[in-house]
């Protein structure tokens, strides 16, 4: 009798389960990615720097940065899903410093449908490389998910074979000189042959300055890569902040 109710109690809960969907970024209930963070994090409203990412005014092409020459120089074109801020970035955070790769998956169809309306289609993605001695630390690297949720979505190849053969230390306190150096040669390809004359999406999760992407581009280019554009997940943000000027954050 004992084991009918337990298969009545098992029946009922499978009749009344309901998947609810709750957004990624605060977890309210309702959307994958609700209006308020669209709004807060997404900015669908402004543009993207096309050479570094950096969120700006949607009639601007480049940010004050780019346009003084700072920006990267081996990239077609760049471009970020959302700007490194709140939820946006609690949710990246959590992925790489809580372990929770998996949560990747929550936002691939959203990220992927972004990255194929602003992005020409290519022959493949790379992940920007991590270093052996942090993925033994973290255990998985990000980029590479986020390189695996574009192949899942949109059905474009892994090109594998870019490595990072320095160490080098975290960019986030870095001067923009001192990011240059950190990943000078950081890089290498280990068949460029395979990769000469294709079209590519570097891949990762954050960008700044677009200094890791461009040192990924060049170690590209220099093995015959054609095109290469680039794509992360977030950036910072240029925001007017009175008649006069900007302030990049
Ligand atoms: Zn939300
Ligand atoms: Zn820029």
């Amino acid at each position: 009798m004992q084991e009918f109710w337990k298969e009545a109690v098992k029946i009922t809960r499978a009749l009344w389960y309901e998947e609810v969907q709750t957004c990624a970024f605060c977890g309210g209930v309702g959307d994958l990615v609700c209006p308020a963070c669209t709004t807060g994090y997404l900015h669908p409203e402004l543009g993207r720097c096309r050479r570094c990412g950096k969120l700006i005014l949607k009639e601007k092409a480049s940010c004050l940065d780019c346009e003084a020459g700072k920006g990267p120089k081996h990239l077609d074109l760049v471009t970020a899903w959302g700007h490194y801020s709140g939820g946006l970035r609690e949710f990246i955070q959590k992925v790489k410093f809580e372990a929770q790769p998996r949560r990747l998956m929550e936002i691939a169809r959203p990220f992927a449908n972004w990255a194929i309306s602003q992005l020409p289609a290519v022959d493949g993605v790379v992940a920007v490389p991590m270093h052996a001695s942090r993925l033994a630390e973290r255990g998985f690297n990000q980029a590479e998910v986020l390189a695996s949720v574009i192949h899942w979505e949109l059905g474009l190849p892994i090109i594998e074979g870019v490595e990072r053969i320095k160490p080098t230390p975290s960019q986030i306190k870095l001067t923009r000189h001192d990011r240059l150096h950190n990943l000078k040669d950081a890089f290498a390809v280990r068949e460029p042959r395979s990769l000469t004359g294709r079209s590519v999406w570097i891949v990762d999760d954050v960008t700044t300055t677009g200094a890791t992407l461009d040192a990924v581009a060049g170690a590209l280019s220099g093995s015959g890569v054609k095109t290469i554009y680039g794509l992360c997940l977030a950036a910072g943000i240029e925001k007017k902040t009175c008649a006069f000027g900007y302030l990049a954050l």
